[in-house]
């Protein structure tokens, strides 16, 4: 019988998930589908309960339901509790919930790739160095833990200051984790935005911002880096402006793809090709510009 898959989220009609998956389970000749279920908040525990009694083996969850997924989840991986948010369900062979959260390798990959295009290492940077991280919403979890494991020094900026703060703390087990033991992490409000700009080594942004359309104002770029996790129009809002800057720009579709490739090997026990995954995506993008 044909295995069921997919994404949960509200909203998740533009959502290239299915297009990922679907593209990935045709390579592989896995015997499984993969649909877009929009499930609206305070959902995720009924909508869970009937995937399972229809035999669903696994799902993707986004935005507004990581949280809950967290705390509806029977198992965490250690990612996923450090994290406090779960991007990947498994239906175990016992018949409960193993949650992971695959946004973290994810864009540890995609960071990677980022600068391994112009010949240099992300997490190599000597400790005066630093990453400048706007935004500490859900997404930003995952980047905080993925700086403190790989012992990158970094300031979390956002507009409400408590959630950078919980930020650190992210950072700093992570770190203590690894005993790497080198990197600090601090927390400033968006009233030092321009400041921090100005003298990072590179910055990531994980706000929602571009999606409103909106953009920041960018001080002089250098070619230093500019990721940002959101792709397609958003990126593009955000982005654009940067590049006329002087930053060097790089879009989160590719962490998109990889943490999709995460969730696909936890699945099925095999690690899907990313580039090509990337190619259909991007191409879906172009086709909806
Ligand atoms: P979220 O939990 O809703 O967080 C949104 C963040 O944006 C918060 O820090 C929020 O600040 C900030 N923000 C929103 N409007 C703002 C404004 N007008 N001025 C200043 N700050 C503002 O969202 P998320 O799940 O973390 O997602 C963040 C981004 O990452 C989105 O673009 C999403 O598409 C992208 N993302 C990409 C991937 C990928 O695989 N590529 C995965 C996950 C997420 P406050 O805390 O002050 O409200």
């Amino acid at each position: 019988m044909t295995a069921l898959y997919g994404v949960i989220g509200d909203p998740i009609e533009h959502s290239l998930s299915p297009l990922i998956h679907r593209g990935w389970m045709r390579d592989y000749n896995v015997d499984a589908d993969y649909l877009a279920m929009q499930v609206p908040a305070g959902n995720l525990e009924d909508a869970l309960e009937t995937l399972a009694l229809r035999g669903c083996k696994g799902a993707n969850i986004t935005l507004p339901h990581k949280e809950d997924a967290f705390r509806l989840s029977n198992r965490l991986s250690e990612t996923a509790r450090r994290i406090g948010a779960v991007n990947t369900l498994m239906r175990s062979t016992d018949n409960v919930w193993a949650g992971d959260n695959t946004d973290a390798p994810g864009f540890r990959h995609a960071l990677g790739h980022a600068f391994e295009a112009v010949g240099t290492k992300p997490f190599s940077t000597p400790k005066a160095e630093y990453a400048l991280v706007l935004g500490a919403g859900g997404a930003s979890r995952a980047v905080a833990y993925v700086f403190g494991m790989e012992g990158q020094s970094a300031v979390f900026c956002n507009r409400t200051l408590d959630r950078a703060q919980s930020l650190v703390a992210i950072h700093d087990i992570a770190q203590r984790s690894r005993e790497k033991g080198v990197a600090d992490a601090q927390a400033v409000g968006i009233e030092n935005l321009s400041d921090e700009l100005r003298v990072c080594s590179y910055m990531v942004n994980a706000t929602s911002l571009g999606h409103a359309g909106k953009s920041i104002d960018w001080p002089e770029g250098r070619g230093r880096l500019a990721y940002d996790l959101s792709y397609g129009k958003a990126a593009d809002a955000f982005l654009g402006p940067a590049q006329e800057a002087g930053w060097r720009v790089v879009d989160g579709l590719r962490m998109l793809v990889a943490q999709a490739a995460v969730s696909f090997e936890i699945w099925f026990g095999r690690a899907p090709d990313i580039d090509k995954g990337f190619e259909r995506a991007a191409r879906a993008l172009e086709g909806v510009a």
